[in-house]
């Protein structure tokens, strides 16, 4: 119910059933949802998005996306895709989380937020666990105009959530500058088979 983590089909599981993270209380986001798990046939899709400049799949992407947000009441103020670092954004060329963020922007009628939050720039160590990447992430995002945050129900879009360290980080942080809410969607999540 709450990250929408996939069981496996042949567990009961009634209405309202929480991973043990979510639980346990420990997801500084109130809901997450995916359009789809990581797979051969995701990949074939995110990676020319991602790295191969295929832009125009966004439109299928997003609209993906909302359907995974149909069950869900909510009504975000804000749509925020998840910032990249400036260096990054200067090699790509674009952030995939941005272009995702349109058309859920306009589905729901809320504006897109995209400077309210920087990222510093930290290159990608390889870390495998949650721990590992909380930790590499804690204090990458800085909010830098708290007032367009604070009292606020935010929506962050991203591409792919792997350990969910870049939701957790920027959860904390958007709740600390006086968020309301935090939600969060993404295209395709990362299930290790453990
Ligand atoms: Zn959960």
């Amino acid at each position: 119910m709450c990250c929408g983590y996939p069981f496996p089909d042949d567990y009961e599981l009634s209405d309202g059933a929480m991973c043990p993270v979510c639980a346990a209380g420990k997801n500084e986001l109130d809901f997450i949802r995916a359009a789809c798990v990581y797979d051969d046939m995701s990949r074939s899709v995110m990676l020319p998005f991602k790295h191969g400049g295929r832009i125009k799949f966004a439109r299928f992407m997003s609209h993906a996306m909302i359907w995974a947000l149909r069950d869900l009441d909510i009504s975000p103020d804000i749509i925020m895709p998840v910032p990249l670092a400036n260096r990054r954004l200067f090699h790509r060329g674009y952030n995939q989380a941005t272009l995702l963020a349109r058309e859920i922007s306009r589905v729901y009628g809320a504006p897109i937020d995209f400077d309210s939050v920087h990222r510093a720039y930290r290159p990608n160590m390889g870390h495998k666990t949650h721990a590992e990447r909380l930790k590499n992430i804690r204090g990458v995002f800085n909010v830098v105009d708290a007032d367009k945050i604070r009292g606020r129900k935010i929506l962050l879009v991203d591409d792919v959530m792997t350990s969910g360290a870049t939701f957790t980080e920027m959860g904390r942080v958007l709740r600390r500058a006086g968020a309301t809410a935090v939600y969060g969607v993404v295209f395709c999540r990362v299930i290790r088979a453990d």
